[in-house]
């Protein structure tokens, strides 16, 4: 990704893609101190742009790592790389990190805080499984508790068992891993939260420990406004064989029918489908 054209927003300036850098001794590098926002374009708006913008400063205020941006700022920023780059449809990328600076042991107090916002096309997130249903493993690592990290800012150090898990299920020829908590619940996907369908009401993990994602808010309302129950609840694992259909939600993702988690298999059903539809237009309106 780092050598095409292009131009990338950081620190106030559109750079050229191939010189967006930063230095080697970079306080995020060596210790995750990195909250991001995975955004989509389509038509030329970004959905739910505000909200992007609003949950990457609540993520640096968790981290005690002030965002020196209002959300007005960021939006502009977001408008500039889109206009730059000339797309209409496309995935945004928002970073705000320590950089490199007084200091290089964990403090990094003195360390500016840092962002950049690049854009570029990006497809379906699971390719082909869009239609067909995703295949998932189950992650080996758990979601860690509230009180072990700040589990609802979208921080880069809450991706390194992502990364692993989702390695593992590369592996054996799956598209993603579901994790559990740290309590045994079932919990999100790698970046995706997940929704279950049985006897025509919706069961989706309650947002204690995982990331409470827009689009799965947004879901949610999609169910409610046509009067879909939906029971956000501490979900065990042993319940994944009662489920008839499973889907999972993101910015990125949007919503993708899942096909498989483990030995149980799902239906690409009808409800799903509606839903992954009515996303498609909901997003385009
Ligand atoms: N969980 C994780 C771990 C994620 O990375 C994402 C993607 N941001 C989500 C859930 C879904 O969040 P959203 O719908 O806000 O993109």
């Amino acid at each position: 990704y780092d050598d095409r054209d292009g131009k990338i927003w950081m620190d106030d300036q559109l750079v050229d893609w191939r010189d967006a850098n930063v230095h080697i001794l970079t306080h995020a590098l060596h210790y995750a101190s990195s909250v991001f926002e995975g955004e989509r374009l389509y038509d030329g708006k970004i959905f739910l742009s505000r909200k992007h913008s609003e949950r990457l400063l609540k993520s640096g205020e968790m981290m005690d790592m002030p965002i020196p941006y209002t959300v007005d700022e960021i939006e502009a920023a977001k408008r500039a790389v889109v206009e730059a780059n000339g797309l209409t449809n496309a995935y945004v990328r928002v970073v705000a990190w320590r950089g490199a600076g007084e200091d290089m042991g964990v403090s990094s107090a003195r360390n500016p805080v840092r962002m950049a916002v690049a854009a570029w096309a990006w497809g379906d997130y699971y390719g082909d499984a869009k239609m067909q249903g995703a295949k998932l493993d189950i992650a080996k690592w758990k979601r860690p508790s509230p009180e072990t990290i700040p589990t609802a800012a979208k921080a880069a150090g809450l991706y390194m068992i992502c990364t692993m898990s989702k390695h593992a299920a590369e592996a054996k020829g799956c598209s993603d891993a579901l994790f559990m908590d740290y309590r045994g619940y079932v919990a999100e996907a790698t970046g995706a939260n997940v929704f279950f369908v049985k006897d025509g009401e919706v069961h989706t993990p309650l947002p204690d420990a995982i990331l409470n994602g827009l689009t799965r808010q947004t879901v949610i309302g999609m169910l409610k406004d046509r009067g879909i129950a939906v029971h956000e609840r501490h979900i065990m694992p042993e319940e994944l064989e009662g489920f008839e259909q499973c889907w999972l939600t993101g910015s990125a993702a949007e919503v993708t029918p899942v096909g498989q988690i483990g030995e149980h298999t799902f239906e690409v059903g009808a409800l799903t489908r509606e839903i992954a539809e009515s996303y498609e237009k909901l997003v385009r309106s």
